[in-house]
């Protein structure tokens, strides 16, 4: 028998609650499984395709569930409500009066409990409890560099075995977790979400990165993917591409957000949409050019201007509209900051799904259903019949992807464009840069 409230374990700031269930059972030296008795669960803990538990499966309480962790940890109650974001959700299948006062517990996956989660800092962690033990917090995706350690954090939800990427090599990447908090306050002074501005920035410059592949003169992102990768991404660039993105273009994400914020770009914005007379964008956007200096790539602006799909488009058109008075026509949001569903980027877990899947079903190309929303499925239903019928799956589908709908593979693929050099020249130049070519 178990017994409880002789060893104190303290809750981190942000912590799921069975993160920190699986803390205390360390603390008195058992399996999780024990401890976990103590709350009669109903439902079991989300798993990965593969089988393993899902880091960010989470659990919440009941009135009793919640008495009875408290006096586990050793702490009150008040600590682990301010700590533990879940700890006061309710969930109503537990919280009934006829099931209240037995000491129960169920499992939910974290982001429909209280957010996204990430992994936590073991050498943090260790600071902070004495245990260096594996922690998972409700961290936004803008706060996920480790200031003290240079790491950055990652998705706790993916089937994939890296809590954290090295930030050794990348100081800019450091860096612009700093500048964030000034971009967020400045956010704030707008009367902007700081999430929603980086949201709209992250889908942006998301969409770039798989453009990327394409553009002869990216020389930035090839480099950090190497150095996120301890040096040599090599045969598994497109894994890497997966999972170093956020961390490779964290600083032109920062860099977007600022811009999108400052009054000067949308001035420049007003007067490239030809102010009360609307013009037609021309290649030599100034916008473009002007974002495109902002994130140190100077050439940058053509190629945005070609870009018809990007969530740019829509923060520009509020911007032009709300100065020409005009009132959005439906399906057009008044608000700048607004992300449409079909333009969020597709996260870590969701690609390394359709990776998975693929390799495992040898790559049919069907698996694009795991991740592209319903409502793009049937257009690409037909395209994908369509070409069936008259050859050319990927070229006809890859023309769908140019014009803004999702790549029927779902993960980041390069954009194929007969003007432009193929993937492989992405893949010549990383070996370039790395010295072996
Ligand atoms: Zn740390």
């Amino acid at each position: 028998m178990l017994t409880v409230g002789v060893l104190r374990t303290v809750p981190l700031d942000g912590e799921l609650t069975s993160s920190l269930i699986n803390r205390v059972a360390a603390r008195y030296r058992l399996p999780a499984s024990s401890v976990l008795r103590l709350w009669t669960s109903r439902n079991s803990a989300a798993r990965h395709d593969g089988g393993g538990i899902r880091a960010d499966a989470e659990i919440v309480l009941n009135e009793a569930g919640r008495e009875a962790l408290a006096e586990l940890c050793g702490v009150k109650r008040e600590v682990l409500t301010h700590a533990l974001p879940a700890f006061a959700v309710d969930d109503p299948k537990i919280s009934t009066s006829q099931e209240a006062e037995v000491v129960h517990a169920r499992w939910r996956v974290a982001s429909t409990a209280a957010g996204v989660a990430a992994y936590g800092c073991r050498l943090c962690t260790a600071r902070r409890t004495g245990q260096a033990l594996r922690a998972v917090r409700y961290v936004p995706r803008g706060q996920r560099v480790c200031l003290r350690h240079g790491r950055w954090l990652l998705d706790a939800d993916a089937d994939q075995p890296l809590e954290h990427l090295g930030l050794r090599l990348l100081p800019e990447v450091v860096a612009a977790q700093r500048r964030w908090s000034g971009v967020a306050r400045r956010a704030v002074h707008a009367g902007v979400e700081p999430d929603r501005a980086f949201s709209l920035a992250h889908a942006v410059v998301a969409r770039w990165w798989e453009q990327a592949l394409s553009w002869e003169q990216e020389e930035i992102w090839p480099r950090r993917l190497h150095q996120l990768a301890g040096g040599d991404a090599g045969s598994r660039l497109a894994w890497w591409q997966i999972v170093g993105r956020d961390a490779a273009i964290f600083p032109e994400v920062v860099a977007v957000a600022d811009a999108l914020l400052d009054p000067a770009m949308a001035e420049v914005a007003w007067q490239a949409s030809g102010e009360m007379k609307p013009r037609a964008r021309r290649a030599d956007d100034p916008f473009g050019h002007r974002l495109g200096e902002r994130v140190g790539r100077t050439w940058l602006g053509p190629e945005l201007a070609a870009d018809h799909g990007s969530p740019l488009n829509g923060w520009k058109g509020a911007i032009v509209r709300a100065r020409r008075h005009e009132t959005g026509t439906p399906g057009w949001p008044e608000d700048p900051w607004h992300l449409k569903r079909e333009q969020q980027p597709a996260t870590m877990a969701g690609q390394l799904r359709v990776m998975a899947a693929e390799a495992q079903s040898g790559g049919s190309g069907t698996r694009w259903r795991a991740t592209v929303p319903a409502e793009q499925r049937f257009r690409i239903t037909q395209l994908v019949e369509e070409a069936r019928t008259a050859g050319g799956v990927a070229r006809r589908a890859q023309r769908h992807h140019r014009r803004g709908g999702p790549h029927p593979a779902g993960a980041p693929q390069p954009q194929w464009r007969p003007d432009r050099p193929s993937p492989c020249a992405y893949r010549r130049r990383s070996r370039r840069l790395r010295g072996d070519a």
